[in-house]
């Protein structure tokens, strides 16, 4: 059946916008079901000299998925896993999956080995039987918001408080299908297609090959979701992930697994100073590698101090324990062992860590059980709701307000610097402001709680003057959530307009029409 454009306002209107709360338009809408039905709409939107924008989940927070009118490819229809492998080399499974299945859908298949099998190759076939009988395995990324589907995840190249030791979605891509703009299928395998110094010479399924030149500026050296990953003779599969959708329609994903560790354990430590805190996460730092955490998270005191008075007030987050009054920052580490004995050993050593920096092992919370860890989870994920919580009331009075959300990442030996300079401003300016998050990649998420429109203007004028500071100091604007449509600046501020001409150079030869999620990024204009 060909693939159905629709026109009616009614069916486009809640697809407008994504978790930026921005709102876009569109004259049309497709919920394509095939990569047939995604080669013919995109052929229909070139005829008609429009644009396309490419929908996942819409969970995104940078209006990557906001439309800016033309057609709206909607992939939350394309959701199979299509088959399995096994990578005898690195001894571990592979999953082919399609780009609209969400991360909550294919960790409950992963952890339930429960899998429609309708059309898999009888190699796949054998490779689940495998899978069935080998123990317990993961997807290692880890993001906070499950629902997002995970050809939004590659086109991001999101990560999680676990990135910490798994890295981010990119080092879990194998292999990726794509639709250039013009219908033509690449199909990318790791290892297989290279940049030659920065040339790029592309091989497509059809024989045919795409020639550019990668951007010459050099990545900063932390985690980083800015831009273009791009570095001399690179692997080519790197270029698409975290792309934002303006290189190519990703239409398939091959995903590692990883074995699951024999025991997860968290521990939410809390100290009476924000300096003490930094003093356990550099020595959480220093240990070997192989004693280091998974994640090592951070909440400042206005974190501790919100969650505190909804307990107390609204009697909301009940299944979280209560806090000591005394608590002025936490680090939640999670740790991964593969005994028992080693579990209790890793436990007294980190507990002398703890009290080294000046924590309280009375006062920690230790989580062993599932249940336990649940309840930590619990608490990190009930700040950022009540920080929305409070943005929606606030609106109420003062409509244009959004919450403002940093995703700048330093490397590691800026992290007391940077920690200074969000403290310094936020209490020269004296905005509202929640600081937390992934503090073991030096990566925070400090969010203004602006109360009024003086504010807001204020509180962007910050993240500007953070961005100046940062890139100074070797650091990235964006670490986690990427571009999209609202930090185009802050993109601008890393790596300058003769940068954004080369990606938008880039851009042009696998798009030359500019059809793919225009404005994602960068303008397609200087
Ligand atoms: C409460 C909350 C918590 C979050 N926590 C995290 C977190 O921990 N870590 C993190 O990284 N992010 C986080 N995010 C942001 C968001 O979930 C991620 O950016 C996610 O990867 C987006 O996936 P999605 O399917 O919703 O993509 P969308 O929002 O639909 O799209 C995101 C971008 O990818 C493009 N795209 C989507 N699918 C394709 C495709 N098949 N081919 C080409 N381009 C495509 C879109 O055009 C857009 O530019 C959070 C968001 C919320 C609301």
């Amino acid at each position: 059946m060909p693939a159905q454009i629709l026109n009616d306002p009614q069916i486009i209107q809640p697809y407008l916008s994504d978790e930026s709360k921005v709102t876009g338009q569109a004259e049309s809408i497709s919920f394509a079901e095939n990569e047939a039905e995604i080669r013919e709409i995109l052929l229909a939107v070139s005829q008609a000299h429009q644009t396309l924008t490419v929908q996942g989940a819409r969970t995104g927070i940078t209006g990557g998925a906001v439309p800016k009118g033309g057609h709206i490819l909607n992939l939350s229809k394309l959701n199979r896993i299509t088959g399995m492998g096994w990578d005898a080399k690195r001894k571990r499974f592979l999953l082919s999956v399609q780009p609209g299945m969400q991360l909550n859908q294919l960790n409950k298949a992963i952890a339930e080995k429960s899998f429609d099998t309708t059309g898999w190759s009888a190699q796949a076939q054998s490779a689940l039987r495998r899978f069935q009988q080998n123990g317990a395995w993961f997807l290692p990324a880890d993001i906070t918001e499950t629902t997002a589907s995970i050809g939004g995840m590659v086109s991001t190249n999101a990560s999680g408080a676990k990135s910490y030791r798994y890295g981010s979605m990119r080092q879990h891509v194998l292999g990726l299908r794509l639709l250039l703009a013009n219908g033509k299928s690449l199909t990318l395998r790791r290892g297989e297609q290279f940049a030659q110094g920065r040339k790029v010479a592309l091989r497509l399924d059809d024989g045919s090959q795409i020639a550019g030149q990668l951007p010459a500026y050099q990545m900063p050296q932390v985690k980083n979701a800015s831009g273009y990953y791009v570095h001399e003779n690179m692997d080519l599969i790197d270029l698409f992930i975290g792309s934002e959708g303006t290189l190519g329609i990703v239409t398939e994903v091959t995903l590692a697994l990883a074995p699951q560790p024999g025991f997860t354990w968290g521990m939410m430590a809390f100290f009476t100073s924000e300096q003490n805190a930094l003093a356990y996460v550099h020595a959480l730092r220093a240990l070997p590698q192989a004693e280091q955490p998974a994640a090592i998270e951070f909440f400042d005191q206005a974190c501790l101090a919100l969650i505190r008075s909804e307990q107390e007030q609204l009697h909301t987050h009940q299944n979280i324990p209560a806090l000591s009054p005394a608590a002025q920052s936490a680090i939640y580490t999670e740790f991964t062992t593969e005994s028992l004995t080693d579990r209790d050993e890793a436990i007294n050593r980190v507990a002398d860590l703890l009290n080294a920096a000046g924590g309280d092992e009375q006062a920690t919370w230790l989580a062993l059980s599932h249940q336990d860890l649940e309840k930590l989870v619990a608490f990190r994920h009930a700040i950022p709701e009540s920080i929305n919580r409070i943005i929606a009331e606030r609106k109420r009075q003062h409509p244009n307000l959004t919450k403002l959300g940093s995703d700048m990442a330093v490397p590691d030996d800026k992290l007391d610097w940077v920690m200074k300079l969000y403290e310094d401003t936020l209490t020269q300016t004296g905005l509202e402001a929640l600081k937390f998050g992934h503090i073991g990649d030096n990566h925070l998420h400090v969010n203004i709680l602006p109360r009024n429109e003086a504010e807001y203007t204020q509180g962007k004028q910050l993240f500007e003057l953070w961005a100046r500071e940062i890139v100074a100091a070797s650091g990235t604007v964006s670490a986690e959530h990427g571009i999209g449509k609202l930090k185009h600046a802050l993109l601008a501020e890393l790596y300058g307009a003769q940068a954004l001409n080369e990606m938008r150079a880039l851009k042009r030869c696998f798009d030359s029409q500019g059809l793919l999620n225009p404005g994602n990024m960068f303008p397609l204009e200087a």
